[in-house]
């Protein structure tokens, strides 16, 4: 250890955010030698929802040394391949944005160039047909990705599903089993130094947790990243103009389906979760196109299952704070930002926020370098999983309502509109920095939504065509084979990690 080390870090809020950087601070940092404690409120609560996650979240698990099968059991979690999209290109249209790629490149040719051109030549089922995902989604299956690189099921990618306060309460068991201590409270003010750096923080019954690093994750509000410091928030409500949610879990109407399901509506969409005991859904919706009594209307006409609780209602504004580290705060999940649900990135930013944190990790003199860096990468980061859900709204031929007329016309970012053009003229796409989601994703959502480049590349235009047909077919057999011996997935869970 020397002189410098930080020693004592104060995690303010309990939510997942919070719980995930207590869990992964108290594993990572020096064996236990660091003082952490997590101040969170219960009269406060926390935002209760968040529940799809994406195949990164793997890595997190075993960071962490989690069974997984054991963190599925503690929060009633199902398997996610993917999301299927519904009414989002055109009404009546659906199509799947999988976890995992698209077939396979075929002679240093991307293989969506292939399908291309051999979808010029003659009538193709939709490039989803090639994902070993989907294959096993369509049919309710489910099994873990083999190692063997030759079979397709090494293609299968997978996430979760789960019930957002047990997984809070889950990593709380870890966090607290490696050292982290809980103080109930409700924080009331912070006091800050000469310099400007928060020093304390007090309770509402008079107590004082000081510390030398502060994370927040105490949500929206950003208690000390915004109302102490003021750090300054980038809104994006003119690329996502949808502001609310109403949010209600509802009776499953059969077995968990291995995918999370976003329909578009006149407004906005609703999502739909299942997990082991219930569905999660939600109306994601523009408050200046629809009004909240005929959204939560709405999405009480579209449950498969009687609710279980009464409709909860959320307030949001797309953005990102300006500086994610300020001082020696530094903020995690929604005190740092928010990008809709549509792709399920929130609990994945978190992730990316800890990991670049401990990158990195500061030392008492708090090197400005850092700080900046760590900045940087967090806005690239934000950026990048922005574009990619602006692009949902933007690539619409939807045109019966304002909405997707206001979506289907407004200016986009530059960095997307640039992505957007390379696309249309070869159909090239490249995975730049931090990118999150990688060139299948993006072909799904582009070809998914009807967006056809207008040519494809010269070297995939020189490959032999009838080498390109067998390519083609022999890959698709593959999937649909393969997926057909899956085990079903409510009957994977029941033998690997039913919660009972
Ligand atoms: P919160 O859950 O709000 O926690 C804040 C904590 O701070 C609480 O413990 C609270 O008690 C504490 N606190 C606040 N003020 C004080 C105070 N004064 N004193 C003491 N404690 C205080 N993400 C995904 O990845 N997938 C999804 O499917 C998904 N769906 C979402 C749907 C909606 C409608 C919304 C709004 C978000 C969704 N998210 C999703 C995002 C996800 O919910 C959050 O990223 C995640 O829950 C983290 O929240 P948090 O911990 O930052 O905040």
């Amino acid at each position: 250890m020397s002189e410098h080390d930080i020693q004592k870090i104060v995690i303010v809020g309990g939510g997942t955010a919070g719980w995930m950087a207590a869990a992964a601070l108290s594993t990572l940092l020096k064996n236990g030698a660091v003082d952490i404690r997590l101040v969170e409120s219960d009269e406060i609560g926390t935002v209760g929802v968040g529940e799809a996650t994406i195949p990164p979240l793997i890595a997190f698990n075993n960071m962490l040394g989690i069974n997984e099968d054991a963190f599925l059991k503690a929060t009633m979690g199902t398997f996610k391949l993917g999301i299927e999209f519904v009414d989002w290109g055109a009404a009546g249209e659906r199509y799947f944005h999988p976890f995992g790629p698209h077939g396979q490149d075929f002679q240093g040719v991307h293989f969506h160039q292939l399908y291309l051109r051999e979808a010029r030549n003659s009538a193709l089922p939709p490039i989803q047909q090639w994902s070993m995902s989907v294959a096993a989604a369509e049919r309710g299956r489910f099994a873990r990705p083999g190692p063997d690189a030759r079979l397709p099921l090494s293609q299968l990618a997978y996430a979760f599903h789960f019930d957002a306060g047990l997984y809070a309460a889950f990593l709380r068991t870890i966090a607290e089993a490696r050292g982290v201590r809980r103080i109930e409270g409700r924080i009331v003010d912070a006091i800050q130094s000469a310099n400007g750096f928060v020093s304390s923080v007090r309770l509402a019954d008079g107590q004082t947790v000081d510390g030398e690093l502060f994370i927040d994750c105490s949500g929206f509000r950003g208690l000390l990243i915004e109302e102490k410091l003021g750090t300054g928030y980038d809104d994006w409500s003119r690329w996502l103009p949808c502001d609310r949610a109403v949010a209600v879990p509802c009776q499953l109407p059969g077995a968990p389906d291995p995918f999370t399901r976003s329909t578009a509506h006149k407004a906005g969409w609703q999502w739909r979760i299942p997990l082991q005991h219930r569905m999660g859904n939600g109306l994601v919706y523009a408050s200046a196109f629809l009004e909240s009594d005929e959204a939560e209307a709405l999405l009480l006409s579209n449950l498969e299952g009687k609710p279980l609780a009464d409709p909860r209602s959320l307030r949001f504004t797309a953005g990102r704070r300006l500086n994610a580290w300020n001082a020696n705060v530094v903020s995690l999940g929604l005190s740092s930002g928010f990008v809709e649900p549509l792709e399920s990135t929130s609990i994945h930013l978190i992730q990316s926020g800890i990991a670049k944190l401990l990158s990195l990790f500061p030392d008492r003199r708090f090197d400005p370098v850092e700080r900046d860096e760590y900045n940087r990468q967090m806005q690239t980061v934000f950026e990048d999983v922005r574009d990619f859900v602006i692009l949902h709204y933007k690539a619409t031929r939807r045109d019966d309502s304002d909405f997707w007329n206001h979506c289907r016309a407004m200016e986009v970012p530059d960095s997307l509109a640039a992505k957007l053009d390379l696309w249309q003229s070869k159909g090239r796409l490249f995975r730049e920095g931090f990118e999150l989601f990688g060139t299948a994703s993006w072909v799904a959502v582009l070809l998914g939504q009807g967006i056809v480049p207008a040519d494809i590349e010269p070297a995939a235009d020189a490959i032999n065509p009838a080498m390109a047909r067998d390519a083609l077919e022999k890959m698709h057999a593959s999937y649909a084979r393969m997926a057909e011996h899956m085990p079903r997935h409510a009957d994977f869970i029941a033998q690997a990690c039913a919660a009972g």
